[in-house]
């Protein structure tokens, strides 16, 4: 049994997990990074105790919001204010079972490879849109990491000479373009420039990019035009990935991937545009299946891969 975790800013979810993919136990405790690292390591130990109580434990994989290093050191996590933090050597003396910690969308991607979009691919892709823009890389059934366990972070490429500032402290990154967030801020700058959108009646200080999808599906000129731009980028990105590395499949996670077919369809249209042809011909682009369990099957599969 391996107990599989999903490290939020908000919330730390737990998952007991068989070889097989089959959940025995869910459990989640609030993270409480605000009350400093001793009450959410705390917190992390009661749910770690939850889940384990009467079973052989093989096991502990954690996916986390952050940059890790090969051998499972935090590097650094914006999100908790976290720098150099060796969580996996604290659970493993408290616990003295395998530890694995490994980037959430790195984990994330080895969920959908076992059992979920990118199930039977063995070179693939994942992106994560949602705030920011993730990614990681599986190449001959192998997770990618690079020489830092660093790849993979499409949402930096730089797609804007002189663009908009992004929180790593570059300009033009593609994640300032293709985010929720980027496509959130694009209609609210239209609408305090005077621009006419379904959204303009309703408080437009609460915009989420839900509404901008389904405004887009109704046929809101500026709603589109922002849907269709985040494409666009989405695009560049995964053209980039596809140029480079010849993958079989591109798998779309994050929050985004829940405005589904036309989403999709309006990436595919600008990847097919923007892709060579002959890398574009065998590519699958698909949204991904798990949602935001594919971190917590990722941790198992991590241990199994
Ligand atoms: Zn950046």
């Amino acid at each position: 049994m391996y107990i599989c975790i999903d490290f939020g800013g908000t919330n730390i979810r737990g998952a007991l997990i068989d070889k097989n993919a089959k959940i025995h136990l869910r459990h989640r405790v609030k993270t409480e990074a605000f009350h400093g690292f001793d009450k959410v390591c705390d917190n992390l130990f009661e749910l770690i105790d939850k889940l384990s109580q009467n079973v052989k434990l093989k096991a502990i994989g954690i996916g986390f919001p952050g940059t890790v290093s090969t051998d499972s050191v935090i590097v650094t996590a914006p999100n908790l204010g976290w720098n150099n933090v060796n969580l996996s050597k604290i659970l493993k003396n408290k616990y003295n079972v395998e530890i694995k910690i490994d980037n959430d969308v790195n984990m994330a991607i080895r969920g959908e490879n076992w059992i979920g979009a990118g199930k039977n691919y063995k070179n693939l892709f994942m992106l994560t849109v949602g705030t920011g823009v993730g990614g990681a890389f599986i190449l001959n059934n192998t997770m990618f990491g690079g020489t830092d366990n660093n790849a993979g972070e499409i949402g930096h490429i730089n797609v804007e000479k002189d663009g908009i500032l992004c929180a790593c402290g570059r300009k033009g990154c593609l994640e300032q373009y293709a985010s929720a967030s980027a496509m959130v801020n694009f209609v609210k700058e239209k609408l305090l420039n005077g621009e006419k959108s379904i959204i303009e009646s309703n408080n437009y200080q609460h915009i989420e990019a839900k509404e901008i999808f389904d405004n887009a599906r109704k046929g809101d000129k500026l709603c589109i035009q922002a849907v269709d731009r985040m494409c666009y980028y989405l695009s560049v990105g995964i053209s980039s990935v596809v140029n480079l590395i010849n993958p079989q499949c591109i798998i779309i996670g994050g929050g985004v991937s829940h405005a589904g077919l036309y989403f999709l369809e309006r990436i595919k249209y600008y990847s097919e545009i923007l892709c060579l042809d002959y890398s574009y011909k065998n590519l699958d682009i698909k949204l991904a299946k798990l949602g935001d369990e594919a971190g917590i099957f990722g941790c198992a599969y991590s241990f199994i891969e």
